[in-house]
């Protein structure tokens, strides 16, 4: 008998389908291994029990009678087919089952068998009796449970959020729909899936520590087990206990974070966007918080400021920049406060107190606002606008220069015009007494042609600066170099400027030796001339010029120092310009083109020599050329022991 018992429960262990038989007033009496699968529990706990403890509380009582009587009674109606309706595994999940009832025996004998058939959905089709029944159920005395699972299912169902819904084997025991959108896989492969057979080890770990009693958290794409879907989710895993706080099973409540992971990118993208812009700006960028702390800086305004980025950040611009950070800190306290900008606020770098090279600063201060409105803190933005403002003097030099030179112009045109002029009267009148004597056969004085001459040599003068002028600033002025003595020279122009000395004493200091430079004679002829005749012209009769002729080293150094009028120094730089004429030669007492030392200077440099002034106003001028000596011309005795002097 034993061994025909212990037949039977392996033939209905090995069945696949469940299997529960009860006596007749209900009791579990028999389960098979599948049976236990289903419910949960294990076969010595539900022997024994009210065969309504695996069914849903709702069901327990249908049209007046227990579940089972109700559903034998219909079997002659349902002919043998099978009956859908929901059971309810020992953790409280509800599965739906199809199922088949029969009884055998009569009275305390009677045996009812149900036959149970998995279906791998759940909740979401209730058919007749069952949603009948559910309607027609009395409340449960005492509890709401009724209402509880129903509101469960609401919950379950309506969640935004994927849930399933797992055992301890560990099997999904149930899900929603929203899991299975989330999937992308069918309930029925859902529902009934083991866990571990799922590749991702995160998964299968987080599993386990539920079953461990422990929470864990799942980020990572979910691959379908049946279509080629990958999904990016989250998914929080909670352990469930029974009432002795033993863990059961656990639940996933999974969320689709395609989305959040989208948004995210475009958030990372346009932050990277920002970041990149932020470093690589040709100004200096900084935001401060509320409290006015340094958040960030980018490296331009870090170098602005003198300090590196490290050393802002989480620092008031009192703590950075000293005593002008204070007063920078007060003006963004009032972008704060009023929620203003101030704008292109202009600074030196001396007024910041940044050490350095002066740089011109400007400045604006934006209040930056979330997108609520609310005040985050500060945008510093700080442009170096050193350049502009130098291009901007420099325009304003130019314009200047541009100015005077139109001036010098104009006031060329009228002084040319009228030195042109000026000889050309006493000339005319010269030439009319000639003419007139001549006429009449009288003695005519060689002195009124001498002066005659004078007049036409001053006009051709000027007109030869005129034109030199010009083939300077064409480049065209040509030079014919050859082995000049330069002493030699020098004695040949005093002596043909005697006419011209009238009451002024000339004095040479001549060099014992022949001082040789390789030059142009009739050009340093035209350079010496022009400094001794402006001696004369800018020194009182009488006056004593002094020539002076040495070497030095590798040059000869001409001098011619007067005791006139003397040359402002701030207008001695600008001697040597063209058409310039010191401020205190008015054109009426001195004549000239304002040329003679523009050319002169053409005419040293291009010899590889130097023209400069020493003077004081009032007490006379001296002007220098150097000229570099012939190579290999004899070495001179010490200065002081040079010359001979001669008075002409
Ligand atoms: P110009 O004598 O025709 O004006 P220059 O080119 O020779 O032209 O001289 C330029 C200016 O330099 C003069 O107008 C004068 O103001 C100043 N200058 C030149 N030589 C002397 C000098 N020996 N003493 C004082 N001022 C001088």
């Amino acid at each position: 008998m034993a061994d025909a018992t212990n037949e039977l429960s392996a033939w209905l262990d090995a069945a696949v389908d469940p299997f529960v038989a009860c006596d007749a007033h209900e009791h579990i009496c028999i389960l098979n291994s599948a049976a236990e699968r289903l419910f949960g529990w294990k076969r010595e706990e539900l022997k024994g029990q009210h065969v309504s403890c695996i069914f849903p509380q709702r069901l327990r009582e249908y049209a007046g009678k227990s579940l089972l009587r109700y559903l034998l009674s219909r079997r002659d109606s349902l002919g043998g087919r099978a009956i859908r309706v929901l059971a309810r595994r020992k953790d409280g999940v509800e599965v739906l089952v199809e199922l088949t009832v029969g009884s055998s025996g009569q009275g305390e004998k009677e045996r009812i068998v149900i036959n149970f058939r998995r279906l791998h959905e759940v909740i979401d089709t209730v058919h007749e009796p069952v949603e009948h029944a559910a309607r027609q159920v009395k409340p449960a005395p005492g509890g709401g449970s009724t209402n509880g699972d129903s509101l469960y299912r609401v919950l379950v169902e309506n969640a935004p959020l994927g849930i399933f819904h797992f055992d301890t084997t560990p099997v999904v025991t149930a899900c929603n729909d929203r899991f299975v959108r989330i999937i992308g896989s069918p309930k029925r492969i859902l529902v009934g899936l083991n866990l571990l057979s799922l590749r991702d080890e995160h998964i299968q770990h987080c599993v386990r520590e539920t079953l461990a009693g422990r929470p864990a958290d799942y980020e990572g794409e979910y691959r379908s087990v049946t279509v080629d879907k990958r999904t990016p989710v989250h998914v929080r895993f909670t352990p469930i206990r029974d009432s002795s706080g033993r863990v059961e099973g656990g639940v996933g409540i999974v969320e689709d974070i395609t989305e959040r992971r989208r948004t995210e990118r475009e958030r990372d993208e346009s932050l990277a966007q920002l970041a990149t812009l932020f470093r690589t700006a040709p100004i200096g960028l900084g935001f401060l918080d509320t409290d006015l702390r340094y958040v960030r800086v980018n490296d331009v305004l870090a170098g602005l400021n003198g300090r590196p980025p490290e050393a802002h950040v989480g620092r008031h611009p009192r703590e950075v920049l000293g005593p002008t950070g204070a007063a920078v800190e007060q003006a963004m306290r009032r972008v704060l406060e009023s929620g203003e900008p101030l704008e292109k606020r202009e600074a030196t770098s001396a007024e910041l107190g940044i050490p350095g090279p002066l740089r011109h600063m400007a400045g604006s201060f934006y209040p930056v606002r979330a997108p609520d409105g609310r005040i985050l803190g500060v945008g510093v933005l700080i442009e170096d606008i050193t350049d502009r403002r130098r291009a901007e003097e420099e325009r304003g030099r130019l314009y200047r220069e541009a100015q005077e030179a139109i001036r010098v112009r104009d006031d060329f045109l009228s002084i040319a015009s009228h030195e042109l002029k000026t000889p050309l009267t006493p000339l005319s009148l010269r030439l009319a007494t000639l003419e007139r004597r001549l006429e009449r056969g009288e003695h005519v004085d060689p002195s009124t042609l001498r002066h005659a001459r004078q007049h036409l040599l001053r006009i051709t003068g000027l007109i030869n600066d005129l034109l030199d002028a010009s083939r300077i600033e064409a480049g065209r002025l040509a030079l014919h170099p050859e082995t000049t003595r330069l002493d030699d020279l020098v004695e040949h122009v005093l002596q043909s400027m005697e006419v011209h000395r009238g009451g002024h004493t000339l004095h040479f200091e001549r060099p014992s030796q022949p001082v040789l430079v390789r030059a142009d004679p009739y050009r340093l002829e035209q350079v010496i001339s022009n400094l001794v005749e402006n001696a004369f012209k800018y020194s009182p009769d009488g006056g004593i010029i002094r020539v002076a002729l040495r070497t030095r080293g590798e040059m000869a150094l001409l001098s011619v120092t007067d005791p006139g009028i003397g040359i402002p120094p701030d207008q001695q730089k600008l001697l040597f310009d063209r058409y310039f004429r010191a401020r205190n030669v008015s054109s009426r007492s001195y004549g000239g083109l304002g040329l003679g030392l523009y050319i002169s200077r053409d005419i040293v440099e291009r010899h590889g020599g130097r023209i400069w002034v020493e003077s004081e106003v009032g007490r006379g001028s001296t002007f220098h050329v150097a000229l570099p000596l012939l190579k290999g011309a004899t070495a001179e005795p010490p200065v002081e022991q040079q010359g001979q002097q001669h008075v002409h």
